[in-house]
């Protein structure tokens, strides 16, 4: 049979699963370059007005902290004492309405997510969705209004009219919640913006306060989830973050960037950010689900905290089933689990997701060493 060495074991790693990019920061050279930063900044400060200058060193840090620099960033206020909202237009524009300013103005975490949020559309590539729904809305609506107006067929026949004009509606009802996803998504990705620039998650949260009390949002309600379903979107979301590695992520791309310049547009009504001369490492690509959660379960993995490793690797794979690594890990995690308290249970797991594992890529030379451990040929 099978004989582990007690007490002993280390954990196992193929180095399949990575935490991210960040090193080890030194706290006196960090602290150094905070205060450069700071004096940096203040070249601006009697540039720009007292409102402009708050959202400016906001922005510049949400860029910095994830590696965001690669464009020229428009970024603004619109005179708008009704609608509380913040909007992001063309390729690079985002404007805050004065309202929503007025309502978070003493809060730079809730003015964090609202412009992070904005970034996440862009980054996201929403525009182009949002256009392609519009026209898709309006089409719907024209051929519902044609049916509705269509009394000879009605009269004809009435199941073919109801048949008709009921899936038209769901057409319509679907393109809508794709419509309302899009601000999901941009939430989530918002929240990892906003934990890498070191803001706080609780406190950004006041914005919904603000917005549940404004009725005119609530006029485009096809187009925006409920406040609740967004907190609630946002709480799971922050629970298979990672928010140390993501925070020293932040404090890593900081600590490499220099601060952004930055100049008034040629009209004068927003400020444009400038992209740095020698950037080029723009390399953004949004994190599945089931990334987040194999990293989460990596990191705990890594700091010996079995039991939360394979509570987070068990949801990865529920996520993505096809995925060799997660299943390997497991099996590293129960193999190891094993050695610690020599319970038959976890010998059997370590067994079945190193079959699994090895099932899911019989080339993987990791999968099939683990593979070996249980099933001698
Ligand atoms: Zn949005």
């Amino acid at each position: 049979m099978f004989s582990f060495a007690f007490g002993a074991v280390e954990i196992k790693d193929s180095g399949l699963i990575q935490l991210g990019d960040y090193k080890k920061i030194n706290c006196f050279s960090a602290k150094t370059k905070i205060f450069v930063d700071k004096k940096e900044h203040s070249k601006y400060k009697n540039e720009l007005n007292k409102e402009e200058y708050q959202i400016y060193l906001i922005a510049d840090r949400i860029l910095r902290a994830n590696n965001l620099q690669h464009k020229n960033w428009r970024i603004g206020f619109r005179m708008d004492k009704d609608v509380v909202n913040a909007v992001s237009i063309n390729n690079n524009l985002i404007l805050i309405n004065s309202s929503l300013y007025d309502c978070i103005n003493q809060n730079d975490d809730a003015l964090a997510f609202v412009i992070a949020h904005e970034l996440a559309h862009f980054v996201l590539a929403h525009q182009k969705t949002t256009i392609e729904n519009s026209y898709r809305i309006k089409r719907v609506e024209d051929e519902i209004k044609k049916i509705e107006n269509n009394q000879s067929l009605k009269n004809k026949n009435i199941n073919q009219y109801t048949a008709l004009s009921r899936n038209l509606k769901n057409l319509l009802n679907n393109i809508f919640i794709s419509q309302r996803n899009l601000e999901l998504l941009a939430d989530s990705q918002a929240l990892e913006f906003l934990v890498r620039a070191g803001y706080s998650f609780d406190s950004a949260l006041e914005v919904f306060d603000y917005i549940e009390e404004d009725y005119n949002f609530y006029e485009n309600k096809n187009f925006y989830p409920l406040i609740y379903e967004r907190k609630d979107n946002l709480q799971k979301e922050y629970e298979i973050l990672n928010i140390d590695i993501l925070t020293l992520e932040g404090k890593t791309n900081l600590s490499k960037s220099d601060v952004l310049s930055i100049r008034r547009s040629m009209d004068k009504e927003t400020l444009v950010i400038n992209k740095p001369k020698n950037y080029k490492e723009y390399s953004f690509s949004p994190k599945t689900k089931a990334q987040k959660l194999s990293q989460k379960a990596y990191y705990y993995y890594k700091k010996k905290e079995l039991d939360k490793a394979v509570e987070y690797f068990m949801l990865a794979q529920k996520e993505n089933p096809n995925d060799y690594i997660v299943p390997l890990y497991l099996s590293y995690c129960f193999e190891y689990l094993y050695s610690q308290n020599g319970n038959k249970k976890d010998l059997k797991n370590a067994k079945k997701y190193a079959k699994k594992a090895h099932q899911l890529s019989s080339k993987n030379e990791y999968a099939l060493k683990q593979y070996k451990v249980f099933y001698k040929r």
